[in-house]
């Protein structure tokens, strides 16, 4: 499968490092959560907890979302849901990508009925040429193009979340 490099692996820790600043700065002295959205998300959301300089606890949501390989139905099922109750707590869900939007809208949704004291979205990267609910990120990575990306947690057909780095899927043969 033909990849092509996107972002290199020192660009991506800079960013995140910038991120986990960010988020230290707007919660200090406050009780937060991440929860990482798997699997996609388990190598920023490890990173970014490292720049992240409070007390933090991590969660994890297993979510399965119906569609093709490279296509989001929407219909989203919770596969494994957060073992502690977020009420009263604030929250930062955090993607891998936001791609037309609907998965994190509508985890967005169910989180908000939990009701935590505040929740916010981090994501490593957005395609807004692909939005079909716009979605407000309060700390994003970068913006991509409309491409298929893999690396630092991506997969392509459960390959390639291993890259140091972020590459793009190109239907070249060489
Ligand atoms: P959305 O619901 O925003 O359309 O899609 C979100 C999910 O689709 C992401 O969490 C990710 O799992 C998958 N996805 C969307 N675009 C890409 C991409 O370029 N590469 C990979 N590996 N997954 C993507």
């Amino acid at each position: 499968m033909p990849l092509k490099p996107l972002i290199d692996a020192d660009t991506i820790a800079d960013r995140v490092a910038d991120l986990g600043r960010a988020i230290t700065h707007d919660f200090l002295g406050k009780d937060l959560v991440i929860v990482a959205v798997l699997k996609g998300s388990y190598v920023f959301a490890a990173d970014l907890a490292r720049h992240i300089d409070l007390d933090v606890a991590v969660e994890f949501l297993g979510v399965r979302s119906y569609g093709d390989q490279q296509e989001s139905s929407g219909v989203v099922q919770i596969t494994t849901d957060l073992s502690t109750s977020i009420e009263g707590k604030h929250v930062i869900l955090v993607e891998d990508i936001v791609d037309t939007g609907l998965t994190i809208s509508y985890l967005h949704e169910n989180l908000a009925t939990r009701q935590p004291a505040s929740l916010k979205i981090a994501s490593l990267l957005h395609k807004p040429a692909r939005t079909r609910v716009p979605v407000d990120i309060d700390y994003l990575g970068f913006t991509v193009d409309d491409v298929f990306i893999v690396g630092y947690g991506l997969d392509y057909a459960q390959k390639f979340r291993n890259l140091p780095y972020l590459a793009v899927v190109t239907d070249e043969d060489a």
